[in-house]
């Protein structure tokens, strides 16, 4: 049998890095897309080889087509074809009012979270109609259906697009042997609260969880892994909250 070929974006750092690493562990090879930390790539990437994967490394913009497009090729040139992706590059900015965010935050936020997920799954979809077989999971947030009001109601809105992309594109690629679904983090001990200027927010955020506790990347992992493996074989157009009950 192949193995599994699969992009994971956003693979240096976080969720991705943990996804990467439990991907390769379940027996994937992986291409590993990040946009800035060269060294956090890859100390991921011998993570990865460690847990018996190959693995390689792009510099890639997931809002950029080119980007995109060199991703791919990169991807199926080094490991073969693509049967899988991971739509884990997300970004938010400081937490404030609509009122008080910037146009700036507004547009990366939606072209990292909802076109950089819609530039991925459509060259990944291309590629795997043809085959006939494929998938693709996508890395939404709690956020999509609490709304997240004076935080950032602009990034909660970016992933109930995710969510609604999921559920269409399921429909959309089931005709043709693809699976498309999502899984939907709560908060999650990651850099990501540290890059919006508030480090301490899975701590604080702790006490309104029913579990009691911020969630680590490796168990949002675990659930990207089963949705990405034949044992989710039946199930598509799912959004999977991973959420500590929030
Ligand atoms: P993180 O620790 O900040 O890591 C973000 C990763 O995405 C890094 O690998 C970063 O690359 C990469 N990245 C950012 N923008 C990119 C772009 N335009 N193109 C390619 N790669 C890009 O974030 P995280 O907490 O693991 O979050 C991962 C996903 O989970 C995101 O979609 C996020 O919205 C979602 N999520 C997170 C939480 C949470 O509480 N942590 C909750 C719900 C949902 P560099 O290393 O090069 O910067």
């Amino acid at each position: 049998m192949t193995r599994p070929v699969t992009v994971v974006t956003g693979g240096s750092r976080g969720i991705g890095a943990a996804t990467c690493v439990r991907l390769a562990s379940d027996g994937h090879d992986v291409a590993l897309a990040y946009v800035r930390d060269d060294e956090a790539a890859e100390r991921t990437a011998t993570a990865v080889r460690a847990a018996g994967g190959r693995c390689v490394t792009v510099r890639a913009d997931t809002s950029d087509e080119a980007d995109v497009d060199r991703l791919f090729e990169t991807a199926a040139g080094e490991l073969g074809p693509v049967t899988g992706l991971v739509n884990n590059a997300g970004v938010t900015s400081r937490p404030g009012r609509l009122v008080d965010t910037g146009t700036d935050d507004l547009r990366r936020v939606v072209e990292v979270n909802l076109l950089g997920t819609l530039l991925c799954s459509r060259r990944a979809a291309q590629a795997m109609i043809q085959r006939k077989s494929g998938v693709i999971v996508n890395v939404s947030s709690a956020a999509a259906t609490l709304g997240s009001p004076g935080e950032y109601v602009h990034y909660a809105a970016s992933k109930a697009a995710v969510d609604a992309l999921t559920l269409g594109l399921a429909k959309e690629l089931g005709p043709d042997g693809v699976r498309v679904n999502a899984v939907s983090p709560g908060v999650i001990d990651t850099e990501i609260h540290a890059a919006m200027g508030d480090p301490e927010r899975p701590r604080r955020v702790a006490a309104t969880v029913p579990l009691g506790r911020a969630g680590r990347a490796e168990e949002i992992a675990a659930a990207i892994s089963w949705l990405m493996s034949p044992e989710s074989s039946y199930a598509t157009g799912a959004v999977l909250r991973v959420s500590g009950g929030r």
